[in-house]
């Protein structure tokens, strides 16, 4: 089986539109769903302004022609000849379930891999609800997907070999990232370790025991982290933060793990982060 050519991807948010930009700056043909035309709209312009800020920064030749590359529409039976689909939609285990149900009956492609992008559901329970568990897997990137190297390649126990191989070739060969194995554990390697690390920064600052600008400041100047903990939840988004956390108390039920009130309020008040202007600090 040669390289992969024709790539799905689902939902055209933060990571949907960072995972189609680098797949479609590598040469790929991307179809891209998203759930309504208003939310196509806006992941179109989310892709748009990606791609002139590239430009900008000498790091593009030519927005229009990746973007040529891509069609943003909300009809999922156009993914029916993709070799490889990832699954970028809102972390929510019914409603990837469903996408995962969808997909298998949709994607025609005998080899086709469907992947998900989740940070902390299982993959197993993606892969069961399709008939073809073997060809499930998790890609998991991070945040901003043209920025970070970073892929977490995540088998669950049903994966074929192959499946788990033609993923590796296709981010670390197509791609050109960086991929690192990880089991099928919720949180897998990297979210396991800075989840419970930003929940301890926002109980820090609910406890009233130190300001978000005083918690960030110190893990910048006295760790040498690019930005604190706090700064980097609004960037990842704190209902991602929390589902991540939920999906992680869910599986090794540790007080560790739990979302702290303040997380819980801020969500219920739509104050998510960067994407809404507003969660531990105000955006413009
Ligand atoms: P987001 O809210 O920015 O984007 C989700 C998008 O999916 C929205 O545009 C929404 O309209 C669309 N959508 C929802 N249901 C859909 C459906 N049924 N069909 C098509 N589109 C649908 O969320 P995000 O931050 O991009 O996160 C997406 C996934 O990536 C989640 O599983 C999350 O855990 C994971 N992830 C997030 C980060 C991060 O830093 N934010 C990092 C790595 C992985």
């Amino acid at each position: 089986m040669g390289d992969i050519t024709r790539v799905g991807v689902i939902g055209c948010g933060l990571m949907g539109a960072g995972i189609t930009e680098v797949c479609a700056r590598a040469g790929l043909d991307v179809v891209v769903i998203e759930s309504s035309d208003d939310a196509a709209k806006a992941g179109t312009a989310r892709l748009e302004s990606s791609l002139n800020r590239a430009v900008e920064r000498g790091k593009l030749d030519n927005a229009q022609e990746v973007l040529d590359r891509i069609r943003v529409v909300t009809d999922m039976e156009q993914l029916a000849e993709r070799e490889l689909v990832v699954e970028a939609i809102v972390e929510d285990e019914a409603a990837k379930t469903a996408v995962f149900r969808e997909l298998d009956r949709i994607v025609t492609s005998p080899d086709a891999i469907l992947a998900s992008n989740t940070s902390s559901i299982p993959i197993m329970k993606l892969a069961v609800a399709t008939s073809r568990p073997a060809q499930v897997m998790g890609i998991h990137f991070f945040n901003p997907v043209p920025v970070l190297k970073l892929v977490e390649l995540v088998p669950s126990l049903l994966t074929a070999e192959e499946t788990t191989e033609r993923g590796r070739s296709f981010v670390q060969d197509q791609l050109g990232k960086n991929s690192i194995d990880c089991q099928d554990r919720a949180g897998f390697v990297v979210n396991m370790l800075l989840v419970p690390f930003i929940l301890s920064a926002i109980r820090m600052m609910e406890s009233g025991f130190a300001t978000p600008e005083d918690i960030d400041q110190g893990l910048v100047l006295g760790a040498a982290h690019p930005q604190g903990p706090l700064a980097l939840a609004d960037l990842i988004g704190l209902d991602t933060i929390k589902a991540i956390a939920e999906s992680l108390y869910d599986e090794f039920k540790e007080p560790l793990y739990a979302s702290p009130p303040l997380l819980e309020r801020m969500v219920s008040a739509g104050l998510l982060g960067r994407k809404t202007g507003r969660g531990f600090y105000t955006y413009a």
